[in-house]
């Protein structure tokens, strides 16, 4: 595995005036060297700013869902082509709030998943236990079947996935899983990627779950935690900085 890969998710915040300062920020506190890839997933509105913001800096930009069909009569829905239109790189897939506020379901995810990879936009595959889940020692099982339902219906391609643990109880909660816990996840999905592709090295693992800038480098020096998803941390310049801080330094 390369450098690592911060990505923030801003989720449903920000204005044009907000994101331009947020990126401003941003593009001021990246250090010319910087070793870590860095990208921000925006509400679908926005990207059309983030290109423009974007383009030629070393900051990437992507969609936070994608729709499962190609094209056609599907009213308020955003294809993975659109995406590609405005230069995305990245597309977050099965977010557990989608999960859990829109019913999506492993199926739903892979077939997203899918139509990202066929018009080049990479998808991060979310996948991740619930408190619940994790108490009654369900954790491997729930994540490696949400993964294995990507893993059947990409196929050849799931060495282009990108894939982030994020248990559902650590997001947006302040509690965050610790290292061990996290990289002992990790382990379980890196084997069942490697299981699957032959080219599994290229697949980076990311942790998300209130990752901030004072826990960022004891998770990202962790042999399976190839970078990170943000949210809360990724709205204030200093803190996401924090975190690619952390992440350039284990690198
Ligand atoms: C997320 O939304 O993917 C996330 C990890 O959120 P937070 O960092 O706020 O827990």
């Amino acid at each position: 595995m390369g450098n690592k890969l911060i990505v923030g998710n801003w989720k449903m915040n920000g204005t044009l005036a907000d994101n331009a300062t947020l990126l401003a920020g941003l593009l001021n506190g990246l250090a010319a060297d910087h070793p870590a890839r860095v990208a921000v997933c925006a509400p679908a509105v926005y990207l059309q700013q983030l290109q423009s913001l974007l383009q030629g800096t070393p900051v990437a930009w992507g969609a936070q869902d994608v729709s499962s069909h190609e094209r056609g009569a599907y009213t308020g829905e955003v294809s993975a082509a659109m995406l590609r239109d405005l230069a995305c790189r990245y597309v977050i897939v099965g977010h557990s709030e989608r999960r859990q506020y829109h019913g999506e379901s492993d199926e739903l995810v892979a077939t997203k998943a899918q139509r990202a990879l066929a018009c080049g936009v990479t998808p991060i595959v979310c996948v991740g236990e619930t408190l619940a889940q994790r108490e009654a020692g369900q954790t491997d099982m729930v994540v490696k079947r949400q993964l294995a339902s990507v893993i059947h219906t990409v196929g050849h391609c799931t060495s282009e996935l990108v894939v982030a643990y994020e248990p559902v109880w650590a997001i947006g909660t302040g509690q965050t899983a610790t290292p061990e816990m996290a990289q002992a996840v990790h382990a379980v999905l890196r084997a069942q990627i490697a299981a699957a592709t032959s080219n599994s090295a290229r697949v980076a693992i990311l942790y998300g779950g209130s990752m901030n800038a004072a826990n960022a480098a004891a998770l990202l020096a962790q042999p399976d935690i190839d970078g990170g998803l943000i949210g809360g941390a990724s709205l204030k310049a200093p803190d996401f900085l924090s975190i690619v801080g952390a992440a350039g330094a284990v690198h």
